[in-house]
């Protein structure tokens, strides 16, 4: 059998087949396309596939997600926004295959729970920071799925101290603080000029007032956003990937004070926060664990 991984991702899509290790330069990524979004991704799909006939399809998509319908409506492709039904285009490509949907962060928490930090707990956290947020809850060594399939949410957790305007309509939000179009929005708000989380990081790493009070704000946020997370869930790990994750001090530092500050009940004195070591693989694998675990046998 030959199990195929695509990710509908904050950036873009990526596609690979799964195998024992798959190596960077065998998975295919196309920049998020402005039109022509099916058709980008069936192409990336078919190219990735060739000469391979695939059983199965997992795929992590960027969220919200109706699980049940198949159907994925990511804020990032706004030919998709009001839902595209993905399972059904993706089977009428693979006809043979079983097709497998799943929200990014629920891949992200397989991933990690599979061959990532937390596959040595039980209750665990994980989160990838980039120019927005997803994320997946382990509780009792299961991947939380939800109701709709959009479990794990954790970029729309609220924030006390903050009001900055999120995506979702609400205000508040971790990801309206926390993730990279945020920082980024609220730097060049407080007049820095630059393009780039990474820009950004080099400025604070200079001492850019600006910066530094990007990254606090972010920080500080996620840190407040896992010590309410961290009590309804008894969850004793968290682990941060995602190019923001990659800021350095200037965000860890706020992050951690935020955590130690606000999760003081006894059970959550072990809680630790670290940075994730799958090198932002971790929903395309998840999708492949996805497809893997959901498999009929023949
Ligand atoms: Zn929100």
């Amino acid at each position: 059998m030959t199990i195929l991984a695509l990710e509908i991702g904050l950036e873009g899509f990526a596609a690979t087949l799964v195998g024992e290790e798959v190596a960077d330069e065998e998975i295919g990524r196309v920049p998020l396309p402005s039109a022509a979004a099916w058709a980008t991704c069936r192409d990336l799909l078919l190219e990735v596939s060739r000469n391979h006939e695939i059983t199965a399809v997992g795929i992590g998509s960027s969220g919200p997600i109706d699980m049940l319908a198949g159907v994925v409506a990511p804020a990032e492709i706004p030919e998709w926004r009001t839902g595209f039904a993905l399972v059904e285009a993706v089977q009428k490509t693979f006809p043979g295959a079983t097709v497998h949907l799943a929200l990014d962060g629920v891949c992200l928490g397989l991933a990690e729970r599979n061959f990532g930090a937390t596959s040595e707990v039980m209750d665990a956290l994980s989160v990838t920071v980039s120019s927005r947020i997803c994320a997946g809850v382990m509780v009792g060594g299961f991947v939380v799925v939800g109701r709709t399939g959009n479990a794990g949410h954790f970029g729309h957790v609220l924030v006390p101290g903050f009001d900055d305007l999120c995506e979702c309509g609400g205000r508040g939000c971790v990801e309206a603080v926390a993730g990279g179009s945020s920082i980024l929005r609220w730097a060049h708000g407080q007049g820095w000029i630059g393009n780039s989380v990474e820009a950004l990081v080099e400025a604070a790493g200079g001492g850019n007032e600006i910066a530094v009070a990007a990254l606090n704000r972010a920080g500080t946020a996620l840190g407040r956003g896992i010590a309410s997370v961290a009590p309804v869930l008894d969850i004793d790990l968290v682990v941060i990937g995602g190019t923001v994750a990659k800021s350095g001090p200037a965000l860890w530092k706020p992050l951690t004070a935020a955590v130690a500050t606000h999760a003081r009940l006894g059970f959550l004195t072990s809680l630790r926060v670290i940075p994730s070591e799958l090198d932002g693989i971790g929903v395309l694998a998840g999708a492949g664990v996805l497809a893997m675990m959901a498999r009929v046998p023949a």
